[in-house]
């Protein structure tokens, strides 16, 4: 565990802005043309449905810190959020439980492992290391509030909508399609219950897990939900309040460590920004402070991350400066006044 001794110190926040909404805008759509005639990778099958979606399909989106939208192509197209409702979840599981309890409980470390791998959980007495993978989303969704199944799954609905600033539907085609093939999840689920790492029935779990997957999103969803992370856990088009700001950064910051499965130090190493995928083809990436780009396109590549939305996000993290790790030396006059 890392040693910390922050008792008593406020949470400073230093962070920059976007640029005016009409150069994001010029630079949204840009990073769109320019990948639309990408068609590597494979739409992904393991869930039957999954299989029949249209590998044509590109839509990208941005949404700024004061509530600047931005919709490129197909952004506007349902698809279901699958995984990337993993980093969401958290966030209201850390906002009923806080962030020590939920760091004890699922991890933050990367597994270096596949999302569904059950051979991390076996490597690590049980413990399932991160919430970005099936396993920790798995034990996340335990952790809801609620009195039954039933009412977990409605705080996750309430809660993921309040994200997105919309009632968002629910895929039902889409569920019944996973819950027929999802063998492996509830071994995930039953591993977890024989470490006693999973409270309540694990099949019931993996039950509401998978209801979460299913929830329907656009890209201009996702760039919404991932704003309403980047503004300090305030919606910045309904104006809502869905999380508090520590629990964003905290999110974040799993996010980052994680997000792309065992690809995560590889996308923060090129791209720079804590982002979250899913295997329907949508990822969403959060630049806190400035905002989020939500982008989707259903060909994945070998750890099952969109390839056009890898490369739509890639562009606009470098042409929008949301790479966390990017700096410019400061203007002389600002050092003369130190
Ligand atoms: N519902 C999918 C699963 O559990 C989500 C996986 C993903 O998007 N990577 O297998």
């Amino acid at each position: 565990m890392i040693p910390t001794d922050l008792a008593g110190i406020e949470q400073a926040v230093a962070t920059g802005a976007l640029p005016g909404w009409d150069r994001v805008e010029e630079l949204v759509v840009e990073a769109h043309r320019r990948h639309s005639a990408d068609d590597s990778g494979a739409v992904a099958d393991y869930i039957p449905l999954l299989g029949a979606a249209d590998p044509s399909l590109f839509g990208l989106a941005v949404v700024d810190a004061s509530g600047g939208v931005h919709d490129a192509g197909d952004a506007l197209h349902e698809f279901s959020i699958q995984s990337i409702s993993k980093m969401f979840v958290y966030a209201l599981a850390i906002q009923a439980h806080g962030h020590a309890r939920v760091r004890d409980i699922v991890g933050v470390n990367n597994t270096g492992l596949a999302f569904n791998s059950v051979m991390a959980l076996e490597l690590n007495g049980g413990h399932p290391m991160n919430p970005m993978v099936n396993a920790g989303a798995i034990a996340t969704t335990a952790l809801m509030t609620g009195a039954d199944a039933d009412e977990k799954w409605e705080r996750i609905r309430d809660g993921l909508s309040a994200f997105a600033g919309r009632e968002l539907p629910f895929d039902d085609e889409v569920y019944h399609s996973e819950m027929k093939t999802n063998e492996r999840n509830r071994a995930l689920g039953r591993l977890l219950s024989s470490y006693g790492r999973l409270t309540g029935d694990s099949d019931e779990i993996v039950d509401v897990y998978t209801r979460q997957c299913a929830l329907n999103v656009t890209a201009h969803d996702l760039a919404v939900m991932g704003a309403t992370l980047a503004d300090g856990g305030v919606n910045p088009v309904t104006g809502e309040r869905v999380v508090s700001a520590d629990v964003c950064r905290d999110t974040l910051a799993v996010v980052a460590a994680s997000g792309l499965y065992e690809r995560s130090g590889e996308w923060l190493f090129e791209i720079g920004l804590p982002a979250k995928s899913g295997v329907s083809g949508g990822i969403v990436a959060v630049s806190p402070g400035k905002g989020a780009a939500g982008a989707f396109s259903p060909r994945l590549d070998s750890a099952g991350n969109s390839v056009r939305a890898q490369l739509a996000i890639g562009h606009l993290s470098r042409s929008l400066g949301l790479n966390l790790f990017a700096s410019a030396p400061q203007a002389r006059d600002a050092r003369e006044g130190r």
